[in-house]
């Protein structure tokens, strides 16, 4: 699968002179003040070109603060006014494109919820036929680089040429430290399907908390992608949407001066297969420590239950068992002898260890570490 369509480069039409493109703003608009003030203190980051706000929210359940609809879009237009950073919001329907166009918002956003569904992003994409407005294209939720690109053509094929795709991670059933899973390797892919397509990472909703954010804008830079969008709020824990991942744009600054900017990596073939396997570690180191945390939880009930009935903690036959049958097991895939027995050693002595402080009524402490 490949796609030659043809995107402008990022620098024909930004003022980024080759560096990576960074937005920056709060998730949502909220009132005059909040959006003014965090703009007047964004702008003073020399390396933030775009502001961005929403102005329409989709939110999981009803009742919840959706965004303060086209009064935003004034407000945003002060903002460009008094600050000169251009300006970009969500559009999800086709009133939004043509509200936002009226108010000459520079760059339009599909949201990761929009690009789930074909027929909203056509609507979209017919809505937009006929103006020069740049167009920024989230991920969809669900990891499928098909319906990405698919959504990116339906934007191109109603003659826009200036597009970004947005790098926002994606939904993940199993437990993981991000809000959305970054699954690098799928804009890496998407990145080998249309070579021409500027890719920017969004922290923010990858880590959905503030810690996390230095790190992945970090790795994203280094696997090459060609900006970042973080979301900065004057006052992030009076913030009326994702409170826990909106940073200062104080914090932003140092965030962005911390950053390292690494010379090319190299060919995109390799680091994608490369990023894939890195999913798959981590995967499987999670599942290994669930396992690790499972078969102790057994051992406390072991330990339970010797107390009960009065029986010590080691017996010598069944340990001496266990090596002997987790060895042939282990050696029979392949593991090396010394390997096993160092892990196993260390899995029994945290075990011993566990039920020994069941033993002397400490059970809670062990909990407690
Ligand atoms: C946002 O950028 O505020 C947003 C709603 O993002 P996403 O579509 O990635 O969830
Ligand atoms: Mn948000």
């Amino acid at each position: 699968m490949s796609s030659d369509i043809d995107i402008l480069p990022l620098q024909d039409w930004l003022p980024t002179d080759g560096k990576p493109l960074i937005i920056a703003g709060p998730c949502s608009a909220e009132n005059k003040e909040q959006l003014l003030q965090t703009a007047q203190q964004i702008a003073k980051i020399p390396d933030v070109s775009v502001f961005r706000a929403g102005i329409w929210k989709p939110r999981t359940r009803p009742g919840e603060f959706e965004g303060v609809g086209e009064p935003g879009l004034k407000w945003l237009n002060t903002v460009k006014k008094e600050t000169g950073l251009l300006t970009t919001v969500e559009v999800a329907k086709p009133l939004h494109v043509e509200l936002a166009l009226k108010h000459n918002v520079d760059i339009l956003w599909l949201g990761a919820r929009t690009v789930v569904n074909p027929f909203n992003v056509q609507e979209i994409a017919d809505a937009i036929q006929g103006s020069d407005v740049a167009v920024m294209v989230k991920n969809p939720l669900t990891p499928d680089v098909k319906l990405w690109l698919g959504a990116i053509e339906r934007i191109h094929a109603a003659g826009i040429r200036k597009i970004i795709a947005i790098h926002r991670g994606f939904h993940y059933f199993e437990k993981s430290p991000f809000r959305n899973a970054p699954m690098w390797e799928i804009p890496i892919e998407l990145k080998r399907i249309i070579p021409a397509i500027p890719i920017i990472s969004d922290p923010s909703h990858i880590c959905g908390k503030r810690d996390l954010l230095q790190p992945v804008s970090q790795k994203a830079l280094d696997l090459e992608m060609d900006g970042l969008m973080i979301e900065s709020h004057f006052d992030p824990k009076q913030a009326l949407t994702d409170a826990a991942q909106q940073i200062t744009p104080a914090h932003l600054g140092q965030l962005l001066d911390q950053l390292v900017f690494r010379h090319k990596k190299g060919d995109i073939n390799f680091q994608n297969k490369l990023e894939g396997l890195r999913t798959e570690i981590d995967k499987l180191d999670g599942e290994l420590i669930q396992i690790l945390a499972k078969r102790l939880e057994i051992i406390d009930e072991i330990g339970e239950y010797k107390k009960e009935n009065d029986i010590t903690i080691l017996q010598m036959k069944r340990w001496a068992g266990i090596i002997r049958d987790r060895l042939s097991i282990g050696t029979h895939l392949g593991l090396e002898e010394r390997f096993l027995k160092t892990l196993l050693n260390v899995i029994h002595k945290e075990s011993m260890q566990r039920q020994a402080d069941i033993f002397s009524g400490g059970e809670k402490k062990s909990e407690e570490k």
